[in-house]
């Protein structure tokens, strides 16, 4: 008819008079084709506003199957969505007298919630479908529709760009043709805008959980983290980094806001490494603190990669670490570690007891003999001046070396504070060793020093450094007693390595480390004597390592060990 052709419909219409009773829009066609005419362009703008603009996720489906159900003519709805291999059932409404009541369900679909051979069939085609109980279908046989018996079912698919984001199920229980072509056309419209809805709102809502999850954890971890542009001045923090540096979330952050808060005696090192940052693009590691305003300090650890901006300036990421919990469990753990220290020095000088009478003793013997000799040149006639006066220089010499040698060990038995000062070792390793003459001497034991000279001076406490010698070389007396005198040597090397590192070796012809020992010499309680304590060489390790340094302990080629620590030099430590 459209194209003209008069005659040959004339000629159709007497063939086949049955054709024209059929209505113009075949219902027969069950995917649906309705011609743009028919929608209303009010109701379209009204359904396309009300599911675009919602980017929360739970509105937007309650929008959604509202509409849906009341322009369908429906009274039950499913909006399902596939969830990995599985189709869910995200939400069911129904229409119960004029409302539609909407329910978040989040099931599986099960055969008892809508014919399966529909939806499969819908999902596969990505096409729509629209059946009648008046007509004979495919999907007559599905078990929900016999049982059910639905008047319409109509079902959609929800696509965008051909990926499928989900399918509406709308079904009608009492009247057949619920669904007219004006209405599935609009739904049509619907379906599409709520595919791109849907999608949007679920990537809004991923979002918002993985930010929940980063915060959460950012909260546990004591963890924020920070963007900083550098040319801009343009600063982002999260929300854990306004609360290390205690701002409102309502202010913007800014470098003022940083420096404002970092602690006095570090403002200086911080401003200068920040300066330095922005100007060479350098990462960034250190730790600083922070004095807040209500007076407590924190410790912070400041992590940052130089990046690019957009533009191709620099910009930094980073994160702060609020590690002032840390920073007091390590002060606590130094504070009993030098008390364990200064316990088993004490007890270590007991052991040294006989040496360092035998240290302070045979000066005040010199003091006396010297004494007696002065009175009996004074008793000349005329009294021997000159010859007084060299011994009363040597009773003063004695008497120094006694004074020192007491000083030393109060030095030892003392509980002070560890004292940083720039050291030479080999004056360390010399006062250690004379201390221990008569223990070396009572062992039947051969020292030999090499100490290298000119070298770098080290920075640590000098009492400890002098506890570290005295235990090497006490365990390495002891564990020499079990092999013949002559060959009881203990030497004691200093030597430069790497240029700005500082060794010291104890090497002995003992008995050597059993390899079963070697990986628990340094743990404390450890101990193969029968007297031990085990707690020696532990301690020389939390030294050395407070220290900033390393120990080791190796066999020799030859019979004996070696223990070696290696300190970094002055210059080298930050
Ligand atoms: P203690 O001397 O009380 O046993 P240490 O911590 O000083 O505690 O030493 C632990 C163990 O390490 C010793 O018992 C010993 O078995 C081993 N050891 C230490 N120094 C030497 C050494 N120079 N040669 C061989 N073994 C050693």
């Amino acid at each position: 008819m459209r194209w003209g052709a008069d005659g040959k419909v004339r000629h159709l219409d007497q063939a086949h008079p049955h054709l024209r009773q059929q209505p113009p829009s075949s219902q027969s066609d069950r995917t649906i084709g309705t011609p743009v005419e028919q929608l209303e362009l009010a109701t379209v703008v009204k359904v396309s506003q009300a599911v675009s603009g919602e980017i929360d996720l739970k509105k937007l489906i309650d929008t959604l199957m509202v509409i849906a159900l009341e322009h369908a003519g429906g009274d039950r709805g499913l909006l399902i969505v596939p969830r990995g291999d599985e189709l869910r059932i995200e939400a069911e409404a129904t229409s119960v007298r004029d409302t539609v009541e909407v329910h978040l369900r989040q099931t599986r679909v099960a055969p008892t919630d809508l014919p399966e051979s529909v939806l499969h069939y819908v999902i596969r085609t990505q096409d729509s479908l629209l059946l009648d109980a008046t007509d004979e279908s495919p999907f007559s046989g599905d078990e929900y529709i016999r049982q059910k018996r639905c008047r319409s079912v109509l079902c959609l698919p929800l696509t965008k760009q051909a990926k499928l984001i989900g399918v509406l199920y709308l079904e009608n229980s009492l009247t057949s043709h619920a669904f007219t072509p004006a209405r599935i056309a609009v739904l049509k419209l619907l379906a599409s805008q709520a595919a791109i809805s849907l999608e949007n709102a679920r990537l809004y809502s991923d979002l918002r959980h993985a930010d929940a999850y980063l915060a959460e954890a950012q909260r546990l971890s004591h963890t924020g983290s920070f963007g900083w542009n550098v040319s801009s001045g343009e600063i982002f923090w999260s929300e854990e980094t306004f609360r290390i540096f205690g701002f409102d979330r309502s202010v913007k952050p800014t470098l003022e806001h940083v420096t404002q808060r970092v602690h006095p005696e570090d403002a200086e090192r911080v401003q200068h490494f920040i300066e330095r940052a922005a100007r060479d693009g350098g990462d960034y590691d250190r730790e600083h603190r922070l004095l807040m305003p209500d007076g407590s300090v924190k410790h912070l650890l400041v992590v940052a990669h130089a990046t690019k901006d957009d533009e191709g300036g620099l910009a930094f990421v980073g994160a702060v670490m609020d590690v002032t919990a840390t920073k007091r469990a390590e002060e606590a753990m130094h504070q009993a570690q030098a008390e364990l220290a200064h316990v088993t020095r004490v007890t270590t000088l007991g052991e040294l007891a006989a040496s360092i009478a035998h240290e302070v003793n045979q000066p005040l013997t010199g003091i006396v003999i010297n004494g007696a000799a002065s009175l009996r040149w004074l008793n000349h006639q005329p009294p021997a001046l000159d010859e007084t006066r060299s011994s009363v220089e040597s009773m003063i010499k004695d008497a120094q070396r006694a004074s020192e040698v007491i000083h030393r060990v109060r030095a030892l038995s003392k509980k002070t504070e560890p004292e940083k000062a720039a050291l030479d070792i080999n004056d360390v390793i010399q006062e250690g060793v004379r201390l221990m003459q008569r223990e070396v001497f009572g062992h039947a034991t051969s020292l030999r020093l090499e100490l290298a000279s000119a070298l770098p001076p080290v920075v640590g406490d000098r009492v400890q450094l002098q506890q570290v010698i005295i235990n090497l070389a006490i365990n390495a007396i002891q564990a020499m007693t079990s092999v013949p005198e002559r060959q009881r040597e203990l030497l004691i090397r200093s030597q430069a390595v790497e240029s700005d590192q500082v060794s010291v070796e104890v090497v002995d012809a003992g008995t050597g480390i059993d390899p079963e020992h070697a990986d628990r010499l340094f743990r404390a309680f450890f101990t193969t004597k029968a007297g031990g304590m085990g707690m020696g060489l532990s301690i020389c390790r939390s030294i050395i390592e407070a220290h900033g340094g390393r120990m080791s302990a190796a066999n020799n080629a030859g019979p004996g060990a070696t223990f070696q620590f290696i300190l970094p030099s002055g210059s080298a430590q930050r």
